[in-house]
């Protein structure tokens, strides 16, 4: 527990329809009976069981400001474990810091980033992967990405990730007893049932690193940029994939002469493409084309995923050779638009480009789409086309998930532990020397977990936080 007794506005800073402000800590009902008096003068709010409402108003210096309902949680069972008072007034900027000003005056401190989260996880209500799953959660932009951070929030990834130490903890304690006391009747552990549970560990930490792409994906939405010759069809398909007139549509080529950007959600998965369409890349003597051109170009280097568009009723020409050639071993997909009109594109010459490619664990390729932009039933064949190459399709939203930076190290490390165990086994080491690294990846995914992760891990993962959450 910890002893102070912080405020924050719970909900986002400016007008909105209500606006709490959460107050949490030993003094929470002390603080709170000093600001709110219910408006049935009978009912104390000091003496107020959990999961109760109150209605009545906040006071500062004496004076009525506002309606407010408060609402209770008594230790442990709040978000914060604390003793909790939600204070809920009218959402608007001025009345929310009267009412934090209020709260101050009553004793509570204003809270830090993240520190009814961090003391969630203090007092044990939620495990360090869960509290990372919260901010997931807040920042989720799409669907899934929301069903991704609210499974483990639910605890998917501590589950397994528990599984997981329970059958690694089972195999070292069974190794050391061999190992150290062999006159006793330990039963012999052979070097295949050994392994066997090892690659199985491995493959499930795997499964978890091959997946987190396209999670953080769903989470966070991708970086797409649209690329192509001028009047190929970049900004048709920019408004066919927002589903409005987002760009500008002329036969004239270089009409789009900046980066125009649009966030579109797409597909079943609901993933956020975070769009630019960028000037047609050619030569140019308009010095603002040519600007256009470089930062187009920046857009290609930075995107997540590009989509490559080429005219389909014109022959290839170099520029689109290069184009292609820019987009190899990217999560590039190439469009050939224009697919309505009789074709003229010679497919070959950029085929090589868009062949895809492995990249460390997680397989990037490429496509090529036979699309008309002018179309709006390819719509949907074209958000099946990106899901497929970010491999969101085969997501699965309930499972376990790793959701962060700091969960990814912790399990390739893990992960490289665990493929040294195998090793040392395979080249015979003995079993000892495999043992040492199954330790070392049970510590890997205690990090993992928090269950042993340093002050400087968490600090880490509540940095991250806003005030409030
Ligand atoms: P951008 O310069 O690459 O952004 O190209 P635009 O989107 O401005 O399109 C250039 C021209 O091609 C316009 O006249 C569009 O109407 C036309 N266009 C775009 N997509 C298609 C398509 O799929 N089929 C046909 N026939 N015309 C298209």
């Amino acid at each position: 527990m910890q002893n102070t007794t912080i405020c924050a506005l719970a909900t986002p800073p400016g007008p909105g329809g209500i606006a709490v402000v959460r107050v949490s800590g030993p003094d929470a009902y002390t603080v709170a009976a000093r600001v709110f008096r219910p408006a049935d003068a009978t009912r104390r709010l000091e003496k107020a069981k959990g999961y109760t409402a109150l209605f009545g108003h906040f006071f500062r210096a004496g004076q009525p400001c506002d309606e407010t309902v408060a609402l209770c949680f008594r230790a442990p069972k709040s978000y914060t474990g604390e003793d909790v008072v939600e204070l809920s007034c009218h959402g608007g900027p001025a009345v929310v810091e009267q009412l934090l000003a209020a709260c101050r005056e009553a004793g509570a401190a204003p809270a830090g980033a993240g520190e009814f989260t961090r003391r969630a996880f203090l007092n044990g209500r939620i495990g360090l992967t869960q509290a990372e799953a919260v901010m997931g959660l807040v920042s989720a932009a799409g669907r899934q990405g929301a069903a991704l951070s609210a499974a483990a929030l639910g605890g998917a990834l501590a589950r397994e990730i528990a599984g997981l130490e329970a059958k690694l903890t089972a195999l070292l304690g069974h190794l050391d007893a061999w190992v150290d006391f062999p006159e006793e009747d330990v039963p012999e552990l052979a070097p295949e049932a050994f392994c066997a549970c090892i690659s199985e560990a491995a493959a499930l930490l795997e499964k978890l690193l091959r997946e987190y792409g396209a999670g953080a994906v769903l989470r966070r939405g991708v970086d797409t940029a649209i690329v192509g010759r001028p009047n190929v069809g970049k900004s048709t398909l920019l408004n066919l994939l927002a589903g409005f007139e987002r760009a500008i549509v002329t036969p004239l080529p270089g009409t789009t002469r900046d980066v125009v950007e649009q966030a579109v959600s797409l597909g079943e998965s609901g993933i956020r493409l975070n769009l630019a369409d960028t000037a047609g890349l050619r030569e140019t003597g308009d010095l603002i084309e040519a600007e256009g051109i470089r930062r187009g170009r920046a857009k290609l280097e930075q995107a997540g995923l590009v989509l490559a568009v080429f005219d389909a009723s014109r022959p290839a020409g170099e520029e689109d050779v290069a184009l292609a050639r820019a987009c190899e071993g990217r999560c590039a997909l190439a469009l050939l638009n224009k697919s309505d009109l009789p074709a003229q594109f010679d497919e070959k010459s950029i085929a090589p480009y868009f062949a895809g490619q492995k990249d460390g664990l997680n397989r990037r390729g490429g496509h090529i789409l036979h699309i008309s932009a002018n179309d709006p039933a390819d719509r949907a064949r074209l958000a099946g086309a990106i899901e497929a190459l970010l491999g969101t399709a085969s997501l699965d939203p309930c499972a376990a998930a790793l959701v962060s930076e700091r969960q990814h190290a912790a399990a390739l490390a893990a992960k490289s532990h665990l493929d040294a165990a195998l090793a040392a086994c395979r080249e015979g080491y003995g079993l000892d020397a495999a043992g040492v690294c199954l330790e070392d990846a049970l510590n890997a995914l205690y990090e993992l977990t928090g269950e042993s992760a340093g002050e400087a891990a968490i600090e880490e993962v509540f940095s991250q936080f806003c005030v409030g959450k």
